[in-house]
């Protein structure tokens, strides 16, 4: 029976039992609440899945007042309070989808000392109205939830946070606890400058989801091979798939329903009721798949997710990290699976040139893309790379496709400089710039109208790269990109030399590839 909400509990360990219905705190969830108890601040960095709820949720039942958390994810407020209410947690929410009579009484309710948890916009913060509103009641504590928000460096950064900087100086006295799935040693010393928590002791677990495998494959037909995956690998499971647009989230949902599975789409371009329908169904039924833009999944709580794919690259690691984390929460085996591919590089690159904002900003984009790009073409093992993205050393992990299948490095050095000299012919000799296309077409002397118009199989290196498939010459062009020795400009994305080009071209510099076509056919020829 849910207990009378009246009375605050003496200890963590019997809010545990009673409230929770658990025995014991797992890793390091006791010593971060004794922490926040005592009235000190914390900085908790600890992979989804990890417990991170308990860390204020507990301490905001034992200090007297209320719990303030500050959370962006205002569409799951509801249903965070809703779970808590049902186990007898006063707790409720201001946010800007209450009306106003709502809004009245969850303030008496606070003011009154009748709330153990209040969840908070992070914009409503940076209100003077609102400070004020909070300084008549008393608070418990402050939890800034998804604190990696605060981080300009960081991929997800929202403004409404920096207002949270001003929480120390204007209640010196109440503990307050920063909170993240997400952080590279950049981010990790942003938050804690920003959030002025120079004095916090910090808790940073093991990032590692070793029950996540990590696959990353060559993209040849995306759609099809997202299909095989799922058939052969997790035909009865629940899973996310991410696209970049909403056109492929549409047509995605569409082809994997036509193939027989029960696939959901979920975008910002959807009617509000579908996508609330949608997610339900996903929370609710068995197998569902949901397929959707980056604005799903933040904050679900869904324990047997058990395979997360990208059918496009993700733009930094911390997504790729917080997107695959999604999967597997109740520590089953699960699969992170992506396909990527020549397009998805020069696409990116093109998005950042024309994205808005300074100089610095588009590095900052750049220096993601490049980081999700190494992970991409390693030839070593993928998580060993993702956890020393996040400062944490580790070995080999025995459950990445790397490990379980090593690729073959291979010396590109003379594939490479027939075409970046191909490129250099074109504009030196005719003026002329292309994209990837038509330079395989000319490497492997493939006649199309297109170089019968330009009279390109007179030019020197005309079928001199005959001996490669177009399928590893895209490959050959992709990693080239990836490794910034090839660059793409304009809108159609037309092939580039760098600096580090022309020391290939020379011959003081050689470039080694992984070799995956076999890999890629493999995973195609499945797809029937
Ligand atoms: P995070 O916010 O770090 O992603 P949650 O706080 O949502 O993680 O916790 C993940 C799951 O683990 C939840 O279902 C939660 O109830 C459960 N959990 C957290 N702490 C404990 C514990 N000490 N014992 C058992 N289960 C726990
Ligand atoms: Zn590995």
């Amino acid at each position: 029976p849910p207990r009378r909400a009246t009375a605050k509990f003496a200890t963590a360990a019997e809010a545990l039992r009673t409230v929770f219905g658990y025995d014991s705190f797992r890793g390091e969830q006791a010593a971060i609440i004794d922490q926040v108890i005592g009235g000190g601040d914390a900085v908790v960095l600890m992979p989804t899945g990890g417990g991170k709820s308990l860390c204020y949720q507990i301490p905001s039942l034992v200090r007297e007042g209320t719990g303030i958390v500050i959370s962006p994810l205002i569409a799951l407020m509801q249903d965070q309070v809703d779970a808590l209410t049902a186990v007898g947690v006063r707790a409720a929410f201001l946010n800007s989808s209450q009306d106003s009579a709502e809004r009245s009484r969850v303030e008496r309710d606070y003011l009154a000392g009748n709330l153990d948890l209040l969840y908070v916009a992070p914009e409503r913060l940076s209100s003077e109205a609102t400070k004020r509103f909070l300084e008549r009641g008393t608070i418990a504590l402050f939890a800034i939830d998804e604190a990696h928000c605060v981080s300009q460096w960081g991929h997800d950064f929202r403004p409404d946070y920096l207002a949270l900087s001003e929480l120390a100086g204007r209640w010196p006295d109440v503990p307050r606890i920063a909170l993240t799935a997400t952080a590279t040693d950049a981010t990790h010393q942003e938050l804690t400058q920003r959030l002025q928590l120079e004095g916090a002791r910090h808790f940073v677990a093991s990032f590692d989801r070793p029950n996540i495998q990590y696959r990353i494959v060559a993209k040849a037909e995306p759609r099809k091979q997202l299909l095989s995956f799922i058939k052969t690998e997790h035909p009865h499971d629940a899973g996310i798939v991410y696209a970049l647009s909403r056109k492929s989230v549409e047509a995605t949902a569409e082809f994997l329903r036509a193939n027989g599975l029960n696939a959901l789409p979920y975008h910002a371009g959807l009617d509000q009721a579908v996508r609330a329908r949608n997610q339900s169904r996903f929370l609710r039924e068995e197998a569902v798949i949901i397929v959707a833009t980056i604005a799903f999944g933040m904050g679900i709580d869904k324990p047997d997710v058990r395979f997360v794919a990208h059918i496009d690259l993700p733009k930094s690691v911390e997504g790729y990290y917080q997107e695959t984390g999604r999967a597997g929460r109740d520590g089953l085996p699960s699969t992170g699976w992506l396909a990527y591919g020549l397009q998805d590089v020069v696409q990116q690159r093109r998005m950042i040139d024309e994205s808005p904002g300074d100089l610095a900003h588009r590095r900052k984009l750049s220096a993601h893309l490049d980081a999700m790009l190494a992970l991409c073409e390693t030839v070593h093992c993928r998580r060993v790379n993702l956890l020393r993205y996040f400062g944490q050393a580790s070995e080999p992990c025995g459950n990445c496709d790397t490990c379980l299948e090593p690729p073959v490095g291979w010396d590109g050095t003379v594939p490479a400089q027939k075409l970046l000299s191909t490129i250099v012919r074109l504009l030196r000799e005719r003026n002329q710039r292309f994209g990837a296309g038509q330079i395989v077409d000319i490497l492997r002397g493939k006649t199309t109208p297109r170089t019968t118009q330009h009279h390109h199989e007179q030019l020197a290196t005309w079928g001199i790269g005959a001996d490669l498939s177009d399928q590893q010459w895209r490959g050959v062009v992709r990693q080239l990109l990836a490794q910034g020795i090839l660059a793409t400009s304009g809108e159609y994305g037309t092939l580039v030399l760098t600096p580090i080009a022309t020391e290939v071209l020379a011959g003081h510099r050689t470039v080694e590839l992984r070799s995956e076509p076999e890999r890629a056919a493999r995973s195609t020829s499945s797809a029937r």
